[in-house]
């Protein structure tokens, strides 16, 4: 198994949760990241305090604001991070931030649906569009051929609710925009990886498990896995895929799950 060594990484939603934990266990790597590109869409406020006593420790933490929901925003968030760049380019793509609304399916809305759609699969999608011309960058500076995590990728944090095979945990909530958003992010990103593999750019898909944080611990039944153990199973697989893995959907702890 090779080594994650990435230079440059940017993950959404970084302010709690699961992002959170990618920011920390970068942090806690052997060689960390020169640039942790941590964005949330209120550095500012209260729920982004941990995040911000986390990057007044450590220099190679820079708060970028960024709602995914928003064009504009990603635009100016793609801008700064190629500022602070240079002229080098940006390794890896964490597509975290991703919201639920526990419907039924007869209470799902017009609302709801788009605006889960909107954060889950168009932010993922314009975030790709919007980060190409730097992780086109990072693949041509990486030596060596074939596709990895360490020289370009986007990883997209879908869930094992979006998989159309198993309709995972139905008794536990129908949650049906979200569960669509998730088919849909993981038919982008197999595109994405067909689209992007000429330009050296791996894409996978991820169920993080079910995970302690506030999205996964909503309701009565504690989830199994913690934050920390989640997060570094997924870098443990982002480490070890190659090639032959662009366009696949994989869990935390590597196994391919069924679309
Ligand atoms: P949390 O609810 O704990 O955190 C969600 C994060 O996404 C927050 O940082 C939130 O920011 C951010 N976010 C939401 N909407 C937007 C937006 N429009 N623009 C920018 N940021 C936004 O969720 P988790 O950490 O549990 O989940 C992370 C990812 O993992 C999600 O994509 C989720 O679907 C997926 N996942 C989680 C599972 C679990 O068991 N926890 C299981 C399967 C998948 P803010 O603080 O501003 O609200």
């Amino acid at each position: 198994m090779g080594e994650l060594c990435v230079r440059s990484v940017l993950v959404t939603g970084a302010n709690r949760g699961i992002g959170l934990g990618f920011v920390q266990h970068f942090l806690r790597m052997p060689k960390p990241p020169q640039w942790i590109f941590a964005t949330c869409r209120d550095p500012k406020g209260q729920r982004a305090q941990e995040l911000q006593n986390l990057a007044s420790k450590h220099p190679n933490i820079i708060i970028i604001p960024l709602e995914v929901a928003n064009p504009t925003s990603i635009k100016a968030a793609a801008a700064k991070v190629g500022e602070h760049l240079g002229g080098s380019g940006l390794n890896l793509l964490i597509n975290n931030a991703g919201m639920a609304k526990p419907k039924m399916l007869d209470d799902e809305t017009l609302e709801d649906m788009t605006e889960v759609y909107t954060t889950n699969t168009i932010g993922p999608l314009l975030m790709g569009q919007a980060f190409l011309p730097l992780l086109k960058k990072a693949a041509q500076g990486s030596p060596g051929s074939g596709l990895s995590c360490s020289k370009a990728a986007i990883v997209n944090m879908s869930s094992y609710a979006g998989s159309i095979e198993d309709v995972y945990v139905w008794e536990f909530g129908q949650v049906v925009s979200y569960r669509c958003s998730k088919a849909a992010l993981n038919m982008l990103t197999k595109c994405q990886s067909l689209a992007y593999k000429e330009h050296g750019i791996l894409c996978v898909t991820f169920h993080p498990g079910w995970v302690q944080t506030d999205m996964g611990g909503g309701g009565s039944f504690k989830p199994p896995l913690t934050v920390d153990d989640s997060v570094q199973g997924m870098l443990k697989v982002l480490s070890s895929i190659s090639e032959k893995d662009t366009g696949t959907f994989l869990d935390w702890e590597g196994k391919i799950l069924p679309w």
